[in-house]
């Protein structure tokens, strides 16, 4: 390569500017070499040099030329070589990263490394691992398949309401029409085919289009039906088809069991427009899609679409943006919206359509909601089944009917401790206690997976008292209890205990599907999208499990949580029963979830944060600093905390700093402090400056997280 620069004025250099890998937050001059003209463009992936190392890069902006630099292109460096196929990055990904790095107080190098995976950055020569098949599941898998149709099914009225709404919004030019809708439809509504029908209409266009789904291996019958719906539009490719292979075709399902080289191939197929469809989880949404139609998001009140590790982005958020940056019609979708959204959609941010009613004249499923107070006397101590839903499970056993069981706590008991002596063992990375595990015989941490032998006495040197007990009931004891209570059932259970491999999950729900198994009990991981037309009953244990964390969301996710589990019930013939088990029944929520009543329960709880400024009535961030020294980490949330007041002014608002409830995990100490307000301009460009300042490599971490979800 000729390093060699014509001065001719007439001849322009081209120059890129290049973010390096590098924790340095700023950018870098380069010159596009002429063999390279064709491939460098705004988000590609560069090798330079620096200094005396070869590095990596992102290319942000191409120029002609620098107006008067022309002088200097000859001292510019050139680009050594493009890395991976170029283009990877969009150009309006690019922006998008920009966007975050921005709102989300986090360096820009940062921001480009989570829009993009790391195969994609990083130069190595990818080989193309198969992965593993397994006969038995997809002998079940095509036998499941074939129970999804692939025509789409004559529309409800509400369906075609809505559909004729969006579609005129998607084919709408003007960004007031194209602002995004809420799709608020109760459980079993079809919102999934209004997903599929505009999804089907953007492609006809010639546009591609993204979903995204909370997790995709919990979703397997969403991504089912996109397969069914989509996959034969165009061939797939020879030995595609089914279990975790990429699928070939209009469709990229984006998911975890995908290795590295297969990864890269979705990625350059997405790009090249092979594959215009793409779904996958929260990182989906930075797919490279040209053109893109429309983005949808299922399940949008999920917390798992927010990423807990710097930048902090909600990929819902993110999908908003996205969407405005390139005129698509996003849609987010729930049965029980996040106050946030619905907010939104109240204030006439978002466009609102409803869906009411469930599909094919089905009711939603009567809840009764049981005092375990009362049933604790009735019973003389306590009782895991109170009377009804231990009656209710037999009569469902008798009719050959399924039955749910949701008890969002795996393990057996979540803490072991001594009556004697008041030991509680607890771990010693994190401020909590640990929980004991009855089948691996150990005490384990849900923080951080610290796991010990459980032990028989106090370990109490002065103690050692054999009566050491354990407290709080896990998804372990609840499988033990319905066993000895319902002897002859057949019974699984789903948690992230049993569900170790990838396939576990699957196989379950077809067993369960197939009619293999009576009763289904887990955590949360049997609350999502669900659609199995035998159950008719649907027990939430202990409803009150996650209402009393200190965090001002713990009542919207009870009632979300609830309100979809018991929405898996009566998807049938047979009209379906929820059965809700808590010792606080007087508790404003159970009375919304009694009714389902989100609207209601929207009314009150948005008064409670209005009153209280919390979001969706205000913006928040939240600063938190962590350290393996408690003092050091107070130490510098404090003098952050002076420096805040000091640039901002009182014009801020600012909680803390305090420890954080939680306030060790994984050996590392945290404070936070919380910020109100911090969307104003004035403020943000201050929060920026802060946080570019602080040393990035230093002990004590300190991350900036804007609109948090995670409060402990
Ligand atoms: P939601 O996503 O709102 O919970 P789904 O889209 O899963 O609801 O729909 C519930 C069930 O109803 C699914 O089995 C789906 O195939 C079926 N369904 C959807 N729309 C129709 C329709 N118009 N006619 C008949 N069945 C439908
Ligand atoms: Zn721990």
């Amino acid at each position: 390569m000729s390093l060699l620069i014509p001065r001719d004025s007439r001849v322009r250099s081209r120059i890129a500017i290049v973010r390096v890998d590098l924790h340095i937050n700023r950018s870098f001059h380069y010159l596009v070499p002429e063999e390279l003209r064709e491939q460098v463009m705004a988000g590609t992936r560069v090798q330079i040099s620096f200094g005396r190392r070869k590095v990596l890069g992102t290319v942000l902006e191409v120029s002609e030329t620098l107006d008067g630099l022309e002088v200097a292109a000859d001292a510019l460096k050139p680009i050594l070589e493009v890395v991976g196929a170029s283009g990877l990055i969009t150009p309006a990904v690019l922006q998008l990263a920009k966007w975050m790095a921005d709102y989300y107080l986090c360096p820009l190098d940062l921001a480009l490394k989570s829009v993009a995976p790391a195969v994609v950055q990083k130069k190595g020569k990818m080989r193309a691992v198969r992965s593993r098949r397994d006969p038995e599941l997809e002998m079940a898998v095509t036998e499941a398949s074939t129970l999804t149709s692939s025509e789409p099914p004559p529309l409800m009225a509400q369906q075609e309401a809505v559909l004729s709404r969006m579609f005129e919004w998607l084919d709408a030019d003007s960004s007031q029409e194209k602002k995004p809708v809420l799709l608020h439809g109760i459980t079993g509504s079809g919102k999934t085919e209004v997903y599929l029908q505009v999804i089907a209409r953007a492609l006809e266009q010639g546009k591609g289009a993204i979903m995204l789904v909370p997790e995709i291996s919990l979703t397997p019958q969403t991504v089912e039906r996109l397969r069914a719906r989509f996959a034969p539009l165009d061939k797939p490719e020879p030995n595609a088809g089914t279990g975790s292979k990429p699928e070939g075709g209009i469709l990229a399902v984006l998911h975890s069991g995908l290795s590295q080289g297969e990864r890269f191939r979705e990625w350059q197929r997405i790009r090249e427009g092979k594959a215009r469809l793409v779904v996958g989880a929260r990182s989906a949404i930075f797919a490279p899609v040209m053109n893109l139609g429309v983005i949808v998001v299922d399940e949008e009140h999920e917390h798992s679409y927010k990423q807990e590790e710097h930048p902090r982005y909600h990929a819902r958020d993110v999908a908003v943006m996205r969407g405005h940056f390139e005129k698509a019609l996003v849609i987010l979708g729930s049965a029980t919206p996040a106050l946030e959204s619905y907010h939104n959609a109240i204030k006439g941010k978002y466009h609102l359509c409803r869906m009411p009613e469930r599909v094919d004249g089905r009711h939603l499923p009567k809840i009764r909601i049981i005092d375990m107070r009362q049933e604790t006397l009735r019973q003389k101590g306590f009782a895991i089944f109170s009377e009804p839903l231990k009656s209710g499970i037999q009569l469902r056993l008798e009719r050959g009917e399924q039955v749910i069981l949701y008890l969002n706590r795996r393990g057996y008991s979540s803490s072991m401790l001594c009556p004697k002596c008041g030991f509680v063992a607890t771990c010693p990375h994190c401020s909590v206690s640990l929980s004991y595990h009855r089948q691996a015989g150990t005490l384990q941490c849900h923080f951080c997976g610290y796991a010990a032998k459980a032990f028989n006495v106090c370990p109490q040197a002065e103690c050692r008292d054999p009566s050491i007990r354990f407290a709080g009931m896990g998804t372990e004891k609840l499988e033990e209890a319905v066993s000895r209570a319902f002897p002859t059932a057949r019974v699984a259970r789903m948690d992230s205990d049993t569900m170790t491999r990838r396939d576990a999950y699957e196989r379950t729900l077809l067993r369960f599907r197939m009619g293999k198994i009576d009763i289904l009990l887990g955590t949360q991981m049997i609350a999502k999208g669900l659609d199995f037309p035998r159950v008719t009953l649907v027990g939430i244990v202990f409803a009150d499990l996650g209402l009393h964390f200190p965090d001002f969301r713990s009542g919207e996710r009870t009632f979300q949580q609830i309100v979809q589990v018991a929405g898996r019930a009566g998807r049938g013939d047979v009209e379906g029963e929820v059965v809700v088990q808590t010792f606080t029944p007087q508790h404003p929520v159970m009375k919304h979830i009694r009714k389902q009543d989100y609207e209601g329960f929207y009314q009150e709880e948005i008064g409670f944060r209005s009153a209280l400024q919390y979001p969706p009535c205000c913006r928040i961030t939240k600063i938190e600093c962590a350290s393996e020294q408690s003092s050091r980490a107070q130490y510098v949330i404090q003098q952050l905390h002076k420096l805040l007041l000091q640039r901002l002014g009182p014009s801020i608002r600012v909680l803390g700093p305090s420890p954080s409830p939680i306030e060790k995990v994984r050996g590392r100490y945290r404070h936070h402090l919380i910020l109100w307000d911090t969307r104003k301009k004035e403020h943000r460009g201050i929060l920026q400056e802060i946080f570019a300042s602080l040393p990035r490599d230093g002990e004590v971490k300190v991350f900036p997280d804007v609109d948090p979800i995670q409060m402990l």
